[in-house]
C-alpha cells in the first residue's frame, strides 16, 4: 500500500520510492530539465520515465532522500494517487502544430492553475487538443476539450482505462470563458452528487447526458 510521505509512492519492492514533480501541460523550462538530470545522478535514481500523463516519475528514491530530492528539484508535487485533480494533458496545438486552430497548450496550462486545488470524489484528468485530430485523447479523458474553428468542444465522463467510455459532447462553438463557466459548473455538480471513488464515467452512466446537460443549464 502507498504511504504519503511528501508526495512519494512507495514502490512494490516494499523499500523505495517514486515522486512525480508537477508539470503542468507537461512543459519542462530549462531549470527544471538540469534539476532533474543533477537529481537523477546525485542521488542515483535508476529509473526516470515519462508517464502517459504528461509527467515525469523518478522511481527507486531511497525514504531519507526524498526530502533532499524535492529541495534539489525546486518542483511542486504533481498528486499521482489522490483522489483529486491529476493532471492537464494537452496536445501542442496552435503554439508549435501546423493542424492546430486552437491554442491547447495555453488552456491546458490555465486549466491545470483553475482547477487543480478543487476537492474531487475520485481522479480526475483532462484532455485537451487543438483540432479534431483529437491527438489530447479528449474523448478518453474526464474532461475533454476539442478545438475546432468555432471554438471548443466539450467532453465529459470518459476514460480509458479497464472499462472504457467515450464521452459526451456537452456543448460546441464556445469561446473560452464560457467554455471555463462550463467546466467549473459540471464539476460541481460532478464533485457534489457523485460517490466517493466513483469517476466521471461512471457518474455519467448513471446519471444520463440529459440530466447533467439539464443540472449545468445547457
Ligand atoms: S490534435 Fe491537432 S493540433 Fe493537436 S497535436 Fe494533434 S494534429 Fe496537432
Amino acid at each position: 500500500m502507498a504511504e504519503d510521505l511528501k508526495g512519494a509512492i512507495l514502490q512494490r519492492d516494499g523499500e523505495t520510492y517514486a515522486v512525480v514533480p508537477r508539470t503542468p501541460a507537461g512543459i519542462l523550462s530549462p531549470e527544471n530539465l538540469s534539476a532533474i538530470t543533477e537529481v537523477v545522478k546525485k542521488y542515483k535514481i535508476p529509473v526516470t520515465k515519462i508517464t502517459s500523463g504528461h509527467r515525469l516519475v523518478l522511481v527507486g528514491i531511497k525514504k531519507e532522500d526524498i526530502d533532499p530530492v524535492w529541495q534539489d528539484l525546486n518542483m511542486d508535487i504533481g498528486r499521482a494517487t489522490e483522489l483529486c485533480f491529476h493532471y492537464v494533458q494537452a496536445c501542442p496545438g496552435t503554439a508549435v502544430c501546423r493542424f492546430g486552430v486552437q491554442d491547447s497548450l495555453g488552456l491546458g496550462m490555465n486549466l491545470e492553475k483553475r482547477f487543480y486545488d478543487m476537492e474531487m470524489p475520485a481522479k480526475l484528468k483532462f484532455g485537451v487538443s487543438g483540432c479534431s485530430f483529437c491527438c489530447g485523447e479528449s474523448y478518453v479523458r474526464d474532461i475533454g476539450i476539442l478545438g475546432k474553428k468555432k471554438g471548443w468542444t466539450l467532453i465529459f465522463g470518459g476514460n480509458s482505462g479497464g472499462r472504457p467510455r467515450i464521452g459526451d459532447v456537452l456543448a460546441e462553438d464556445l469561446e473560452t470563458e464560457p467554455l471555463m463557466d462550463l467546466i467549473n459548473k459540471v464539476l460541481v455538480f460532478y464533485r457534489d452528487n457523485a460517490k466517493k471513488k466513483e469517476r466521471t464515467a461512471r457518474f455519467a452512466d448513471r446519471m444520463g447526458v440529459d440530466e447533467i446537460k439539464k443540472a449545468i443549464g445547457i
